[in-house]
């Protein structure tokens, strides 16, 4: 497979623009007014594979306790990026609730049960002095979902989230 589909799924304010504004360009962009759905596109080359990466960053939710924010980009995309903000519980939680509706609504559109393709990231570790969210309980969300994690600072970091990143899409090009 050549073209590889990401979504990015998350509380609003959770970082989602900034993580994958990181991981394209390398560079932090503090405020990112996005009021629309945006699709990101770059060529990649992961393990000596040329890739064409298409990312789309869904205009920000609030929470996901409606199913018609999830339907887009769960039937579209091939692996999904799952942010929450360190310092904001509510965000953990609401994380918590959109990795169990990918692996449902994903069942009922494929009819599979094999496990979506998904990364959990804690972002704002920065902001470590003020969490409300310890690394444990990221980790064994992650475990619960087995699916990859990691705390970054999209503000700070540029290797963990790239990192992060192609795990996520080398699980996809094993899928
Ligand atoms: P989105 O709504 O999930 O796409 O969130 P944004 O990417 O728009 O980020 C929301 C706010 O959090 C913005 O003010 C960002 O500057 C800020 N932000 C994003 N990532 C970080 C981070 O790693 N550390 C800190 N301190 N602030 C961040």
């Amino acid at each position: 497979m050549n073209d590889i589909k990401l979504a990015l799924l998350g509380s609003r304010g959770a970082g989602k623009s900034a993580v994958l504004v990181r991981f394209l360009t390398k560079r932090f962009i503090g405020e990112y007014a996005s009021n629309t759905n945006s699709l990101y596109r770059k060529r990649l080359s992961i393990d000596g594979r040329q890739l064409n990466l298409e990312v789309f960053d869904p205009c920000s939710q609030q929470n996901v306790e409606s199913r018609c924010i999830l339907e887009e980009p769960v039937d579209w995309a091939d692996g999904f990026v799952v942010v929450y903000d360190i310092s904001d519980r509510l965000s953990f939680l609401n994380a918590k609730n959109v990795l169990c509706q990918i692996k449902e609504a994903r069942m009922e559109s494929c009819k599979s049960e094999a496990d979506v393709p998904v990364c959990l990231v804690g972002n704002k570790q920065d902001l470590c002095h003020v969490r409300q969210v310890s690394e444990d309980e990221g980790r064994s969300l992650a475990q619960e979902h087995k699916c990859p994690f990691q705390e970054v600072s999209a503000a700070e970091d540029h290797q963990e989230i790239s990192g992060l990143f192609t795990k996520l899409i080398r699980g996809v090009m094993e899928h």
